[in-house]
């Protein structure tokens, strides 16, 4: 159906659906009614009496009744509900098209310069059309909270360093709960928790290595909770527990604690076949080294490249490790402890006083190991380059955004811009 091919005639009876044949819009363009209706204060019969004209810009005018008491003077005007319909039909797409912009991380000045195309409206008032536009939406409530992930992050909102607290319902990938605090000390924290989290039943819950969430898990929920530490966030920390330029040797130590969770057997088995010739090479001079390590750092690059590669055409993730061979593999690094360097001797030893924490996920079914699912939501909430710039209601508004939009909330329009264009054009303003 192609509004175009309306008559005014259409239009109107579209618009005016609900009033009754009482009802007419005049050759002058004057809604009112055929009878004019009794004094409310006299009850004597009133008589037409001229009308109001209400303007909107860009899109018409409209001339609503006016009644006059010949016997007490009173002065009635006709319910003008009909204009206010049709302007929040046409600025409730608009305000739509912002919300979805804002959710792509358009600025306000981009929103401002694309509705200068569409209808012109300033960045403040676009502003405060997203912002009670996003008020108004309601993110619906998850049901049946068992696997849950918790994060931070601390975005600044201009100079004030602000503490986003997220839960994410780890099966339907769903938001829990995404607010922004001043603080993110252990009394927050719980708070947060408490008022977001059932406390009476089990949850599986899945947090980064950085502090002690465990206290704070049992006084919310006893022994109910499960803790388990992202092994993604352990990966990233052995990482970083070696120089970025390593020798060979420190490569291959690296990927053998890479190796413990996840299946990294092709790596320790390439560089493997290489500390042999890396003792050859120090017996030669620096330079010589130097030289061969910059080649070999590249070809080992190379090949991790390629796996990757591999992997991804395949679809598959890294093999996470079973529990027995994850024990063994630790075991057999935790043996020779004592020949490593400081930095991998402690991160052993924590990884032993951890264990518990990184392996509960082995013991529950389908539980998850990693915090990946709230890093993707996060990269794509607020990515991390623009978080520091955003303003205080700028984060807020992104949060729930996004929250709304993993609820599925924007959905296909019902009605497009036009449609709810077309509605003017017996209103036109032709003066
Ligand atoms: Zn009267």
């Amino acid at each position: 159906m192609s509004l175009l091919n309306f008559t005014h005639r259409e239009i109107l009876s579209t618009i005016f659906n609900d009033f009754s044949n009482d009802f007419e819009f005049t050759a002058d363009g004057v809604f009112r009614r055929i009878t004019p209706p009794l004094c409310p204060d006299c009850g004597f019969p009133m008589s037409h009496n001229g009308f109001n004209t209400y303007r909107k810009g860009h899109l018409g005018e409209a001339n609503v009744g006016r009644y006059l008491c010949g016997t007490c003077r009173k002065s009635v005007e006709e319910d003008r509900s009909f204009w206010d319909d049709l302007k929040t039909g046409f600025f409730s797409i608009l305000a739509d098209i912002c919300l979805r912009l804002r959710l792509n991380h358009a600025s306000y000045e981009l929103i401002e310069e694309i509705m200068s195309f569409l209808y012109p409206r300033d960045k403040d008032t676009i502003r405060n059309m997203v912002q009670s536009a996003t008020d108004k939406l309601e993110v619906p409530p998850v049901k049946d909270i068992q696997f849950v992930h918790y994060d931070e992050q601390h975005p600044k909102a201009g100079r004030n360093q602000k503490y986003r607290l997220t839960l994410l319902d780890s099966i339907s990938r769903q938001v829990i709960a995404d607010e922004l605090f001043d603080s993110k000390d252990a009394d927050t924290i719980e708070d947060f928790l408490r008022r977001n989290l059932d406390n009476h039943k089990p949850v599986f819950i899945v947090t980064d290595l950085y502090r002690g969430y465990s206290e704070i898990f049992k006084r919310i929920f006893g022994d109910k909770a499960t803790h388990q530490l992202c092994l993604l966030h352990l990966n990233k920390l052995i990482v970083n527990d070696f120089p970025r330029k390593t020798n060979i040797k420190q490569e291959l130590l690296k990927y053998r604690l890479l190796n413990i969770f996840y299946n990294r057997e092709h790596e320790v088995e390439y560089l493997s076949g290489l500390i042999e010739e890396e003792n050859a090479m120090l017996q030669k001079s620096r330079r010589e080294y130097k030289f061969w390590i910059v080649e070999v750092r590249r070809q080992f690059r190379e090949f991790i490249h390629d796996l990757e590669l591999k992997r991804r055409r395949e679809s598959k993730n890294l093999e996470m490790r079973t529990y027995y061979e994850a024990l063994k593999n630790f075991k057999d690094l935790h043996s020779k402890i004592d020949s490593f360097e400081s930095a991998v001797r402690r991160r052993l030893i924590k990884i032993e006083e951890l264990w518990p924490k990184l392996t509960a996920f082995y013991f529950v079914d389908n539980a998850p190991a990693t915090n990946n699912a709230i890093e993707n939501y996060y990269s794509t909430s607020l990515k991390t380059h623009r978080k520091k710039q955003l303003e205080e209601n700028g984060i807020v508004d992104q949060i729930k955004l996004s929250a709304l939009n993993r609820s599925g909330l924007f959905e296909k329009p019902k009605r497009t811009l036009l449609d709810a264009f077309f509605m003017f054009i017996p209103f036109l303003d032709t003066g």
